[in-house]
């Protein structure tokens, strides 16, 4: 009887786990788009996928490495993931160059041979063209490598829908750094307090925050693979519709 009720137990508990996934309640966005002139939009999570990050990083690079290695993939995996946590928010992280060299790998060629999994979320499109039609200026910005965002615009086709496209590199800084938006700001021209920026790296809209950046939405569904977890620190939404809809 115990056992039976220690099992109902258990499953409930994890029914609930799975529908909540410890996300915080989501704060609706409250703005404007009267109050917005620019738009900053970063790339991956945000307008795509990042299933096919997270499986390149995560599975696909360590399995080559495996093999190259004569390792089993969880060594390889947990040997990669400690390196990468060694340059975590940094630009060196996002730098295919760095880790082609460090890994001895052809990580931009591996990437090609797994573009099938980049995805642009759903709405985003929509959302692009809504942005268009109200006059906003837009932005991509991404801690991304240079070769990289060149690898995902093919795919995507995404690039026509930006005024400019700025990758971290270019500004020396990850989006991670205050300073990072200080030579944006200077780069773009942009006023902050009337500027919006989306992303789903809660550590890039502190910086942000930090710096004065007018508002910040956070995205809380980057991989089509993972539940939704709201922020309990910004607005945030799951997809972009929920910008569109009823504003402007
Ligand atoms: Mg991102």
């Amino acid at each position: 009887m115990n056992t039976v009720n220690n099992e109902t137990m258990t499953q409930e508990t994890k029914e609930t786990q799975d529908s909540t996934h410890d996300s915080p309640a989501q704060i609706q966005p409250d703005f404007s788009w009267d109050e917005i002139d620019t738009v900053l939009l970063d790339m991956d999570g945000t307008l795509l996928d990042k299933y096919f990050d997270d499986h390149f990083w995560e599975e696909y690079v360590p399995k080559v490495f495996a093999e190259i290695h004569k390792l089993t993939p969880p060594e390889a995996r947990k040997q990669l993931l400690a390196r990468y946590k060694r340059v975590e928010s940094t630009l060196q992280w996002c730098d295919l160059d760095y880790w082609s060299e460090q890994l001895g790998l052809d990580i931009p060629e591996l990437k090609c041979k797994i573009d099938h999994l980049i995805q642009v979320h759903p709405y985003v499109i929509d959302f692009l063209k809504f942005l268009r039609e109200i006059g906003k200026e837009v932005h991509l910005v991404t801690n991304a490598h240079s070769k990289t965002l060149e690898i995902k615009m093919r795919k995507t086709e995404l690039g026509p829908w930006f005024d400019r496209i700025v990758c971290a590199e270019e500004m020396g800084e990850a989006k991670e750094q205050p300073i990072f938006w200080e030579r944006l700001e200077e780069h773009l021209g942009y006023n902050k307090s009337r500027t919006l920026l989306a992303d789903d790296t809660a550590k890039v809209l502190h910086s942000a925050r930090e710096y004065g950046m007018g508002h910040l939405i956070f995205v809380a569904k980057p991989s089509s693979r993972i539940p939704v977890k709201y922020s309990d620190q910004y607005p945030a939404i799951v997809t972009f519709d929920e910008l569109i809809k009823g504003r402007g």
